[in-house]
């Protein structure tokens, strides 16, 4: 880590959906404090649906570069990226450069930076779910181990970087997640006609996300994590709401495979709406990782339709339960966690993560490690 002091000019490097929802408040505070920030989109997703809408609704400027990458080989797409990046990089001679989560577009940011020398930090760092067979945990790994400053949000989080010796660069902070749910639900809750417009009663429903290449990517799984929720659901007779991701879609398109009749496939949903649906959902079934954080967060029990999570802190504190895909198990699942009391803790801070991220890089002295309490932020 570099000594190098108060970064005041920041590249922040995003792509995806999720890295759009948890940059928000960490551009939204770069705006109230006036620190010159260049926002670099990737392209890694692309329909409006996945993207725009998220820009418009969060209220956030529009990139000042688009690289309009696009889907292509994890290679080809990774290679892309980070010869787009690296001409940013040239072009604005940043202080840091910010990346967040674990995707294609965090891992060419972070390296292109890493490579010129120029400081990274890595919000949401720490997550494993130790399977390596996940293109994520890669991304995690190597970008975790390339930053300057890990933004990590747990104590959890914090043990697994101190382990692979990275002590000197840990500032536990909380997840962003928790400052974007604390700053939309409540608009969600007043502006969202969600409900009428699907004919849902709260409390009444099922939500259903799957999208990860390791479920959809193969016939067998897909069929299978599709049935085990509809079985489910079956006996209450409530319908599952299932926000299709191009991703999946296109599985089902070409698979030509049959959705059960109680899985109602609807268009990818606006951050609003999709808050209003997990805020009111009586279960969630999810392979996504900021939905368990978010059911967590909004007090909704989540049933996670894979066999390892990065998020074990949401299992611990008795939110989620990891069923993995077969019929039987995710029917068990489902049926232990209908009717759970919400009395859990949240273990992913309490809202100002991007607060505390902002305070760090803009020290008048480059910060240390520590400086934020070791412990959860609650
Ligand atoms: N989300 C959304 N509309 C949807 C589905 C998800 O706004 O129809 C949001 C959700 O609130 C969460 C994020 O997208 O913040 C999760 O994205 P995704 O599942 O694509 O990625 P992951 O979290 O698995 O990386």
């Amino acid at each position: 880590m570099s000594t190098q002091s108060t970064p005041t000019n920041v590249v922040i490097v995003l792509g995806t959906r999720p890295e759009i929802i948890k940059f928000a408040p960490v551009i939204r505070e770069c705006i109230d404090r006036e620190v010159p920030f260049t926002l670099v989109h990737t392209g890694q997703h692309y329909s409006p649906d996945l993207d725009e809408v998220f820009f418009d609704q969060l209220e956030l400027p529009a990139p000042d570069v688009h690289l309009g990458v696009g889907s292509d080989s994890h290679g080809k797409q990774t290679a892309a990226m980070l010869e787009g990046v690296e001409e940013v990089l040239f072009d604005v001679e940043p202080d840091v450069v910010l990346v967040q989560g674990d995707t294609n577009s965090t891992l060419a940011g972070a390296l292109a930076a890493a490579k010129l020398n120029i400081e990274v930090g890595h919000i949401e760092a720490g997550l494993r779910s130790f399977d390596r067979e996940m293109p994520e945990e890669t991304n995690r790994v190597v970008v975790d181990h390339i930053a300057d400053y890990l933004f990590t949000p747990t104590s959890e989080t914090r043990e697994y970087l101190e382990r692979e010796g990275l002590s000197d660069r840990i500032f536990v902070t909380g997840n962003t997640v928790v400052d974007a749910a604390h700053q939309y639900a409540d608009v969600a809750a007043e502006k969202s006609t969600v409900l009428d417009e699907l004919g849902l009663e709260p409390g009444e429903f099922y939500l259903l996300t799957a999208h990860r290449a390791e479920n959809v990517d193969q016939l067998d799984r897909f069929s299978s994590l599709l049935d085990g929720v509809a079985q489910f659901a079956d006996e209450t007779g409530w319908d599952v709401v299932y926000p299709i991701h191009p991703r999946a879609q296109n599985r089902i398109d070409a698979f030509d495979l049959e959705v059960p009749d109680a899985i109602r496939l609807v268009e990818p949903l606006d951050f609003l709406d999709f808050l209003r649906l997990e805020s009111t959902a009586a279960l969630a079934f999810t392979d996504s990782g900021g939905v368990q954080e978010e059911t967590c967060i909004l007090g909704t029990p989540c049933v996670t339709l894979r066999y390892t999570t990065e998020r074990p802190e949401t299992v611990y504190v008795g939110a989620n339960c990891l069923a993995g895909l077969d019929p039987v198990d995710i029917v068990d699942a489902g049926r232990q966690m209908l009717g759970k009391r919400p009395d859990w803790d949240v273990p992913f801070g309490d809202g100002r993560a991007a607060e505390r991220i902002l305070d760090l890089l803009t020290a008048p002295t480059s910060p240390t490690a520590g400086t934020i309490p070791a412990e959860t932020p609650q």
